[in-house]
């Protein structure tokens, strides 16, 4: 008897054996996908993870239902994969394949088709043909049609072409009629065709451009380094020309017959990057993205499994999860970014380091590229001896980096000098840049009119119903929101604790930062970019194309502005408030905020003139602000190693998180006592961080607890892992355990 151990998508922490017949077993191979039943009603597409001869015991096992394809929908490295990520972010192979997977490959797939048209098995030699044609007397619409259906078909030259009805009725002018008619004489006949959903992109390709004598160093160098280690990090300012080495690493790892894959941090910046390798790759290249619709996934993985693969995956997070045949080259973009790491659900991987770890399963090569590395990448590339590093210090064209000036707005604020929150320089500098048809853009890291609002009598502050967070106002909805779970409720008209009606707003978002510049600047053409405005799938394809060609003179936005984007005609950059970002209650906080800063302000001044960015903050003598403005990166860096080195932060320790979720606040901070309790005798008091309330304690409706475990770098995190399961394991023995929700989060960020 043969059995199957599968997958199923669900967290659940084994696999499910099934038996299968001897004809299944013959066909059946890892990696393919099953049908099986799962208790009584249910059944689910599984992945066949192994084939064996152990009959399972103590249960009666049941048969899988239907083999799906006999052709593998996972390779093997993918598998591996799988198990690597569910092992080391501590969640199930289960999780990890639901993530993984197109939700079309877990239940059936139905391709797209189209309505063809062909002759009927009796009209297909020319004989037949020939008489049918003489035979038509005054029909001749119909004789017409005939006619143009052999033209597009080319029926004469043999081997006929496909016709879709919709072309033929298109070229003959006609209706369905005439076509219909013939169908009924049993000449023509339609059928579904399956059609590609995937855009075929013709386009004539040109050269890669030509590297200049820097840009050619660094390539060099880094080929130099791939000799010896498999991993390299790219550190070159912003605007020197990061792509166009890319471009030509791409192209000698495609020549060679290897695939590539381009990650990047975000969906927003995809476009642009398509935009410039399809000019040199043309459809070599595809593009995998959540805001792709499933259909369309399915057919990029399918593609991925044939033997006409794409050679360039272009895509976000998700893309490590592909079928590659043939890895030859990673290519992380913008490394440093956070919005690499999946928060929830789980699996909470890192889209970076998994993509290292999948480069390392097909011997490729990865090539960390930034402006502001990581913390953890930085070090890893000098002291820790893991990467090569190379770095890129002149822009393209030796365009001076921009020039920075720091803005005090405490002062300025004090002396009622502000327009709103632009301070006379920044209005001043915006005048001229519009002036000179120059443009603008403004950053501020946070979205909607006002982060809260408050009742100016009583001290009132609106707060989420299922989170302890304070709403955010959205004026152009007219309503508060919870940026944590999405509640919203409309803006009261006066405050429900005292009646007055003085309510006021307070801090500023994107939206405000829109109004104040429309009271400003009522000529100038404004447009804002977050994530209230970049919904759809095309929306932030069409802000950036519009900023790009100068339909807009001014884009505000949030984070989403500062990254990698390329922009030919900006010429000034203004930093909103800079000390919301400092104010965060996190390790990374410093980190972070010289990161958004150095990358907003290296969208300045990109091509011709040297660029300006007016910082403003209420803390002109913090070291940070130097740093930003002098471009200052190493000194920002090597503070912030010694700062994680005394206080047992990464790179030097890795840290797990462990949270705790129950509806009941006092289960949930008993629960978590308890299991810093067991984890102090397992782990020590060095080790052990806890217990705790994270910043925003409930979410959701459920009380949150969390433990903070940190492991030095040095010692096994696979024996850390396994002593932490251990744990959670004895924990199991107290039954108000199980009503609470726990997940781990290995190397938050
Ligand atoms: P980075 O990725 O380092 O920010 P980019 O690759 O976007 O820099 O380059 C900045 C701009 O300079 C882009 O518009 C790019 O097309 C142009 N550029 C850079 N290097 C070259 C080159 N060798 N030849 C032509 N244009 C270049
Ligand atoms: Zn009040
Ligand atoms: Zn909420």
């Amino acid at each position: 008897m043969t059995y199957l151990d599968v997958i199923l998508p669900l967290p659940l922490k084994t696999t499910f054996t099934y038996a299968v017949d001897d004809d299944m077993a013959k066909r059946v191979k890892r990696g393919c996908r099953v049908l099986v039943p799962l208790g009584k009603k249910k059944h689910y597409t599984g992945i066949v993870v192994r084939i064996h001869q152990d009959e399972p015991k103590g249960y009666e096992v049941k048969y899988v239902f239907a083999l799906l394809e006999e052709q593998p929908a996972v390779l093997p490295q993918q598998l591996r994969l799988w198990q690597w990520i569910a092992d080391y972010y501590l969640c199930t192979e289960g999780d990890v394949y639901n993530a993984a997977v197109p939700a079309g490959l877990k239940l059936d797939f139905k391709p797209k088709t189209e309505t063809h048209v062909r002759l009927t098995s009796s009209y297909r030699d020319e004989e037949a043909l020939q008489r049918v044609l003489s035979s038509f007397k005054r029909a001749i619409k119909q004789q017409e049609l005939l006619m143009t259906y052999l033209q597009l078909s080319d029926f004469f030259e043999g081997n006929p072409r496909e016709v879709s009805k919709q072309d033929l009725l298109a070229h003959h002018h006609t209706s369905d009629q005439v076509l219909n008619a013939l169908i009924e004489r049993g000449i023509l006949e339609t059928y579904p065709f399956v059609v590609s959903r995937l855009a075929n992109d013709k386009r004539k390709v040109s050269d890669l451009k030509s590297l200049n004598s820097n840009q050619q160093q660094a390539l060099n160098e880094i080929k130099q380094s791939f000799a010896k280690q498999p991993v390299c990090l790219l550190y070159g300012v912003t605007s020197s020309g990061k792509t166009e080495i890319y471009t030509h690493l791409i192209e000698e790892t495609i020549r060679q017959g290897k695939q590539v894959l381009y990650l990047l941090p975000e969906i927003a910046l995809t476009t642009q990057i398509t935009e410039r390798l399809k000019r040199v790759f043309g459809s070599n290249i595809g593009i995998y993205h959540s805001k792709f619709s499933d259909p369309e996934r399915v057919e990029i993985w399918n593609k991925q499994l044939s033997d006409d693969p794409y050679l360039i995956i272009l895509g976000a997070r998700s893309s490590v999860f592909l079928p590659y045949q043939q890895l030859g080259l990673v290519i992380v973009d913008e490394e440093h970014e956070s919005s690499y790491k999946q928060q929830d659900p789980a699996p909470r991987y890192h889209a970076r380091n998994t993509a290292l770890m999948l480069a390392s399963m097909y011997g490729a090569k990865t090539l960390l590229g930034t402006a502001t590395p990581s913390v953890e990448s930085w070090y890893n590339a000098t002291e820790g001896g893991k990467y090569g590093l190379v770095t890129l210090k002149e822009r393209y064209q030796e365009i001076q980096m921009p020039e920075i000036l720091p803005v005090d707005i405490k002062e300025l604020h004090r002396k009622k000098l502000m327009h709103g929150h632009f301070s006379p320089l920044l209005v001043e500098k915006m005048t001229e840049a519009l002036r000179h048809q120059e443009q603008v853009i403004l950053f501020q890291n946070r979205r909607g009119f006002a982060p809260m609002i408050e009742c100016h009598d009583c001290g009132w502050v609106p707060k989420c119903v299922h989170c302890d967070v304070s709403l955010t106002l959205h004026k152009r909805t007219n309503q508060l929101v919870c940026h944590y779970c999405g509640y919203t409720t409309p803006v009261p008209q006066v405050c429900p604790e005292c009646g007055s009606q003085d309510l006021r707003d307070r801090g500023f978002g994107t939206e405000k930062v829109e109004d104040e510049i429309k009271a400003i600047f009522p000529e100038a053409r404004v447009v804002r970019m977050d994530l209230d405005t970049t919904r759809s799938k095309t929306a932030h394809e069409k802000i950036i194309r519009d900023f790009e060609v100068g339909r807009t003179d001014i884009l505000i936005g949030t984070q989403m502005v500062s990254k990698g984007l390329d922009f030919d005609h900006v010429r000034l950059v203004g930093i909103l408030n800079a000390d919301t970002m400092l104010n965060y209650p996190d390790f990374r906080a410093y980190e972070r905020a010289y990161q958004l800063m150095a990358q907003v302000a290296g969208r300045a001044g990109r091509k011709g003139e040297r660029g300006l960015v007016i910082l403003q903050t209420g803390h002109v003598d913090y070291p940070i602000v130097h740093q930003v403005r002098d471009n200052d990166f190493e000194s920002m860096v090597q503070g912030q190693l010694a700062e994680r080195q005394v206080c047992h932060f990464p790179p030097f320790y890795r840290l797990v998180y462990i949270y705790i979720k129950h509806r009941e606040r006092r289960i949930a901070d008993s629960i978590t006592a308890q299991f810093t309790t067991q984890l102090l005798k397992v782990f020590g008091s060095e080790r052990v961080n806890g217990p705790m309330q994270p910043a925003v304690a409930r979410v959701h409706s459920l009380c949150i607890g969390m433990i903070m475990l940190k492991i030095e770098s040095t010692a096994s995190m696979a024996q850390a892992r396994k002593l932490l399961l251990q744990v959670q394991q004895q924990m199991m023995q107290n039954p108000t355990f199980k009503s609470v929700q726990i997940y781990y989060d290995v190397d938050p960020v």
